[in-house]
């Protein structure tokens, strides 16, 4: 069996738990071990799927397709592994099948309760990603903060679990100390409670990371320790850091690493981290250039809705030696008429993935823009057939439209054939790793040099096969296709130097150690300008 890493979170959410959580994969990694990482969500919905993301980010696509919470991410681009669905669990997912199985009758008349019925189901979910991945080590991270309602069932399964397999099971808990300017001095009150709710279920953590705005000093420490009785060198400072892929090597000075391994009784070995330190070395080098890419997109106000891209955007930048600023661009609020303002000195533009109609128009607006613009423009997913939709309106199809926006005008991109489902419903999208086959001599087969890729999807749409012939001319050109579909994956405008779109999200598969071939070519391309 592996041994289990708890990771649970205090005072506040939002505290990088899930960059700790990978952060310590990472380095147990580097160390020779594998890794499996979980999400257990307490929230009541299935998946993040049918979430707006202005709720909760994100929705970071697995390889198999499932919709999982955005730390999944933080996961795969830390440890640089590819999980799965069984990755993400939410408490809708948990007590669906328990109520289900209440249907079939299995629990043979008995009463079905939160206690055994619900924290049993969390402990199997547990024990599953052990027999499962028969990683050396399971991270599982609690969504949420001890305390919350929804995280006790959670929390109440931890403590179950660890009583019965005590020397297997570690807990990390990720917790915040506020700093009182007036005061100047930080307050381990809020800390305090959140130790006092894990020791409600009989949890002692057995590290603490005290997450804050400043560096934290050695008193409040000390205070920490006796609050917990854990030695000192089990309370870990953590202040913001100015780049998240510092965290690992921050950890590790703090030898987190050892202190877990020690505690499973296990060998520590030389942890391979110079590829991480050479990247991250990248990062603090002065740079002579800052780009600024416009980013065009319907949840602009919240840019955890677009992590992957800023993450793979970022990583690309730093391995090209440049600085990144982003100028987030609402696209219902583009126009006609302020299109080239709003385009005036950005370097490139990422038109990005997106739903329903709102802001729709402004992508397609933009799209017809740009192409007589030379700055280099990528578009993912939604960006992709808006940019198809501005190339129908060029080739005479004044009424192009996607019909997840209207019935009125010709379906140039249409409900993908195989769908049954044009309703929002959860789970119904063309999801997870697919092929795409490459047309030799399109700038596509240049950037990615190969001729069969495999990236994610997420989407319900596709641009309408009907149409594809007639598209093309003029340029425009459809550079890579699914293999057994047909679909239309990959889009380009040869009439100008970089102008691409993807139906799938090359994101997801964008990695510190493993710069992206699409993103670097979209930065090298603002960087020749
Ligand atoms: N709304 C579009 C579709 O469903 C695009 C989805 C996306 O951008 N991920 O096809």
């Amino acid at each position: 069996m592996s041994k289990f890493i708890f990771v649970t979170g205090g005072v506040v959410s939002g505290l990088g738990k899930g960059v700790s959580a990978a952060s310590i994969g990472r380095l147990l990694k580097a160390r020779g071990y594998s890794i499996f990482v979980q999400k257990l969500d307490p929230y009541l919905n299935i998946d993040p799927g049918t979430m707006s993301p202005y709720e909760h980010g994100e929705v970071y696509v697995t390889e198999d397709g499932g919709e999982t919470d955005l730390d999944l991410g933080h996961y795969e681009r830390f440890i640089g592994t590819d999980f799965n669905r069984n990755s993400n669990f939410t408490s809708g997912q948990i007590y669906m099948s328990i109520l289900n199985n209440e249907r079939q009758g299995q629990y043979k008349g008995k009463t079905v309760q939160i206690v055994p019925h619900v924290t049993k189901y969390i402990e199997k979910l547990i024990k599953n990603a052990s027999k499962n991945s028969k990683a050396d080590f399971v991270i599982t991270e609690i969504g949420g903060t001890v305390g919350d309602i929804e995280s006790k069932p959670f929390v109440y399964a931890l403590a179950e679990f660890s009583n019965k397999f005590k020397e297997s099971a570690f807990f990390i808990h990720v917790t915040y100390v506020p700093y009182l300017e007036a005061a100047k001095e930080f307050k381990s009150k809020p800390t305090q409670r959140s130790i006092a709710e894990l020791r409600q279920f009989g949890i002692n953590p057995n590290l603490i990371l005290l997450r804050s705005n400043k560096r934290p000093n050695d008193e409040i420490i000390k205070k920490t320790s006796v609050a917990s009785l854990l030695p000192l060198e089990a309370i870990v400072g953590l202040p913001n850091s100015n780049n998240v892929y510092k965290v690992p090597l921050i950890l590790e000075d703090h030898k987190i690493a050892q202190q877990i391994l020690k505690y499973f009784k296990m060998k520590n070995r030389r942890p391979k981290l110079d590829d991480w330190k050479n990247f991250v070395n990248l990062i603090d080098i002065k740079k002579e250039k800052t780009i600024e890419i416009a980013m065009i997109g319907k949840y602009v106000e919240f840019p955890d809705a677009y992590m992957s891209i800023i993450e793979a955007l970022k990583i690309s930048a730093i391995y090209a030696g440049v600085d990144i600023k982003f100028k987030w661009i609402q696209s219902s609020n583009i126009n006609k008429n302020n299109i080239k303002k709003k385009m005036m000195d950005v370097n490139g533009v990422v038109i990005l993935p997106g739903f329903g109609e709102r802001g729709f128009a402004g992508k397609v607006i933009a799209s017809t823009y740009l192409r007589k613009t030379k700055i280099p423009v990528l578009g993912i997913c939604y960006g992709m057939q808006a940019m198809t939709v501005a190339q129908a309106k060029v080739v005479g199809i004044k009424d192009a439209i996607s019909t997840e926006n209207s019935e009125i005008g010709t379906p140039v991109i249409d409900l993908i054939r195989d769908t049954n489902s044009k309703k929002a419903t959860g789970g119904t999208l063309r999801l997870g790793k697919n092929e795409t086959t490459i047309v030799k001599g399109t700038l596509a087969h240049k950037i990615y040099n190969s001729d069969l890729i495999f990236e994610r999807h997420r989407h319900r749409y596709e641009i309408n096969p009907e149409y594809v012939q007639k598209l093309e001319t003029n340029g425009f050109v459809f550079s890579g296709f699914n293999p057994k579909t047909g679909l239309a994956e990959i889009i380009e405008y040869n009439k100008h130097p970089f102008y691409i779109g993807t139906q799938y999200h090359p994101e997801f598969t964008s990695k510190p150690l493993l710069d992206h071939p699409l993103f670097k070519a979209f930065i090298n391309a603002q960087i020749k300008k």
